[in-house]
């Protein structure tokens, strides 16, 4: 099944549900970072919610989660767009704290205590930027946290990834809930129901059930009508040509230092794990053009 973002609305159009399989993305994204079981599910969840948060937003905007807490997994950095893409990383991806009640603990992986910053790029000059404590450290809940203390909309969000022993990732994704102000409360608390009866969405995922699928079991008997889709991937911007940039920003003396020690220096993308072989002539010939 290709990763797809899902959405739906009420008849009555207060209130409305996305959902996302991102099963295939964190597969990707454990492939490009290597990353360990505690990382790989920590990445895998902020990169969901990423994508739930995109969603969000209009035209060409993007948004980027920073969780910043005092574990062994150090600093995670995700984005995403509205077309769908993602992209992000774990500091230290290797580092694995041990599994509490046979489960992978992403809390302590991230560490009780720290922030989540927001950043949004919404086109304008300045970029908006939220920041909240971390909550409870599970990321899900840290986003709804942030979504009701630091732009006043109550939500409800699931996200899962459930890892195979071998470290593949059988089923990721999420959804979230949002009611237009002012909050319809009867509809917001029927919905909190029906998700705790409905269990983890991974599990949903792994039966087969499709975004759309899920979300109309949440909202059940509440007529609601689907309002689209859009086809999710992990995917970087970087290129040779931006690299070639970060060659250029460096100093001369580092530049000279550099090429005397090596033939060629290897640039590596944060974000995506891409690596970028710069050889003497070409670092010439960029210095050359500066
Ligand atoms: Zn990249």
């Amino acid at each position: 099944m290709k990763d797809t973002l899902e959405r739906i609305i009420t008849h009555a159009g207060n209130v409305f549900g996305i959902a996302c399989n991102t099963t295939q993305l964190v597969n990707e994204a454990c492939r490009r970072h290597d990353l360990g079981p505690t990382a790989a599910a920590a990445l895998g969840r902020a990169l969901t919610g990423s994508l739930l948060l995109a969603a969000l937003l209009k035209g060409r905007q993007s948004v980027q989660l920073i969780f910043e807490g005092n574990g062994p997994l150090g600093k995670i950095i995700t984005e995403a767009g509205t077309a769908g893409w993602c992209r992000g990383y774990v500091k230290n991806p290797h580092a694995d704290v041990p599994l509490k009640n046979g489960m992978i603990d992403v809390a302590a992986g991230i560490g009780k205590a720290g922030f989540l910053r927001v950043v949004k790029d919404i086109g304008l000059k300045e970029k908006y930027t939220g920041l909240v404590q971390l909550y409870t450290s599970e990321i899900g809940e840290d986003i709804a946290y942030y979504l009701t203390e630091s732009e006043q909309t109550p939500s409800a969000l699931n996200i899962g990834v459930h890892l195979l022993p071998d470290g593949t990732v059988a089923s990721a994704g999420g959804y979230l809930i949002q009611s237009l102000p002012p909050a319809d409360e009867a509809t917001i608390s029927y919905l909190e129901n029906e998700m705790a009866a409905l269990g983890p969405v991974t599990s949903l995922l792994a039966k087969g059930n499709t975004p759309s699928e899920i979300l109309s079991k949440l909202f059940n008997s509440i007529p609601h009508k689907s309002t689209g889709s859009t086809e999710l991937s992990f995917r970087c911007s970087c290129s040779m040509e931006k690299m070639d940039r970060a060659i250029l920003s460096l100093s001369q003396e580092d530049l000279g230092y550099l090429l005397e020690k090596d033939e060629s220096i290897e640039v590596q993308c944060d974000f995506c794990s891409e690596k970028y072989l710069f050889t003497k002539s070409h670092i010439n010939e960029i210095k050359k053009n500066k």
